[in-house]
This record gives structure tokens, sequence and C-alpha cells, in this order.
């Protein structure tokens, strides 16, 4: 008699009946899962999970990020509404002083309002409107350049600073998430590690700093530094981490008042002597 299960009592992957279940049984649902199937996520070890669990927001928190900020607007947004709203603004103004008159100058008013509506779709969350904000500083410096010509330094000034300002935007993953785009789970894990990943402990290493120059944020960056410090936890999922910057935000306000305490008596003993 063998002791080998024979090969029709054998698991089988619940998605391809065809193949064996190498992978074992997912963690969560508990169906039988090929090694195709089987699939680890991030922060949770050795567990594999099949295909479809893997992307539950329960089991991912990588994906619960995607579904946090899917379609949200984000920031940029709101920032870009201002600016179309100051764009509203100054060309409404320019038309209610010089109004419209056929001269070369006045067309300049007409140039400012390119950017309104690319700024309008931009915030409804229009897609052509992340491509459009890139070109739209470079159409606009060659129309400007071609009125009037004495102005080239101005226009290449803005164009950059336009250019920088869009292309940021164009690679903000929080951003893409608004506008619904595909996000690599590689770029999500950074957004979590910079939104989630205690923070506190960064805001305690920047405050230590500051208290080298400024004593008076000692006690703050002290203060960060023990939450953030208790908030370190390497077996929750996901790890919260960061414990080497809430350490040096704590060393560094407890160091700062020394350091200027050191430095007031040398001080007050120069006064004694002379
Ligand atoms: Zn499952
Ligand atoms: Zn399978």
């Amino acid at each position: 008699m063998s002791l080998e299960v024979p090969l029709s009592q054998q698991g089988r992957c619940a998605v391809h009946p065809d193949l064996p279940a190498a992978g074992g049984t997912c963690f969560r649902c508990g169906s039988f899962i090929c090694a195709d199937c089987a699939t680890s996520v991030p922060g949770l070890g050795v567990r594999l999970y099949c295909q479809a669990c893997s992307v539950r927001p329960e089991v991912n928190y990588l994906e619960a990020l995607r579904q946090r900020y899917w379609g949200k607007r984000d920031g940029w947004a709101w920032v870009v509404a201002g600016m179309t709203l100051l764009l509203c603004v100054a060309t409404a103004a320019a038309l209610a002083e010089w109004g419209v008159r056929a001269t070369k100058e006045s067309l300049f008013t007409f140039l400012l309002m390119l950017p309104i509506p690319v700024g309008v779709a931009f915030f409804l969350g229009q897609r052509w409107a992340r491509h459009a904000m890139l070109v739209t500083p470079l159409v606009m410096a060659v129309a400007a350049d071609f009125l009037h010509r004495d102005g080239r330094f101005l226009y290449a000034l803005c164009v950059s600073l336009g250019l920088i300002f869009a292309l940021r935007i164009h690679r903000d993953v929080r951003n893409q998430l608004f506008f619904r785009l595909p996000v690599p789970s590689g770029a999500l894990k950074l957004l979590w590690n910079e939104r989630f990943n205690n923070p506190m402990a960064r805001q305690a290493a920047r405050f230590g700093f500051s208290a080298l120059f400024l004593p008076l944020l000692a006690p703050v960056a002290v203060i960060c530094g023990v939450v953030a410090l208790n908030r370190v936890d390497l077996k929750a999922t996901p790890p919260i981490g960061r414990r080497d910057q809430a350490l040096l935000g704590l060393v560094l306000g407890l160091v700062s008042p020394l350091l200027w305490g050191g430095v007031l008596m040398l001080l007050l003993t120069d006064r004694i002597h002379f």
C-alpha cells in the first residue's frame, strides 16, 4: 500500500482546476492555490493568499491606501483650483481696465485665459488636463514671444517655473490616485512610508536639528522623540519604524540645552575675568 495520496484526491487550485494546490491554502479564505496563484502581501511576511484576497483592503494595506485616495482630490488639485481662480480674477480685471481693443497688447489678456480651461478640467479630474498642464506654459511662452519680443528672458523664467511645477504635479503619486491612474505598489509603499510610517519621528529629528540653533525648540524635540519612540512597533502589520529618527530627535533635544548652557557659562566667566 502506498502512502502517497492519489492524484484524484490531491488539492486542486480553485482557479486552475488542472493544477495541483502547490501553494497550499489561502490564509484568508482557505481556498486551494497553485504556485502561480500564491501571492505574498507586503508587510505580512510568509503568509500566502489567493490573488483575489491579496488585493482586498483588509488584507493589503497598500490596497487600502489606494482605495482611500482613489478619485479623491489632493492638495495639488486645490492649488491648481486656487491659481485658476486667481487667473480668472486677473483677466476679468484686465478686461475691465483696458477693455477689448484691437491692439497687440490686448491679446496678452486672452493669453492669460489659456490655462483657465486646463485648470478647471484638472480640478474636475479630466486626465487630459494632466498632460495639457505640461504643454500650456510652453505654448504661452511661444505666443507671448510672438506678440512682444523684448520679454524673452521673463518668458523663459516663467516657463521654467511653470514647467517645474507641472512636472512635480505630473509625477506625484497621490495626485495620480486622484486621477484614478494605475500606480505600482512600490510607489504606493513610498507614499505610505511618507505619510503613515511614524511621521512623528521625522518631526522629532527636524525639531532636534532646529534645537541646535534655537534651544527653545529642545522640549518639543524631546516630546516628539518620546511619543515617536512609543509608536515604533516592528511586529505590527504593517510595521511602524523610524526608531533611529525618533532617537536622534530625542538625543539632539537633550544635547541642545547642555550645549547652549556651556556656551552661556563660557561667556559669563569671560565677563567676570575682564
Ligand atoms: Zn483567498
Ligand atoms: Zn491557480
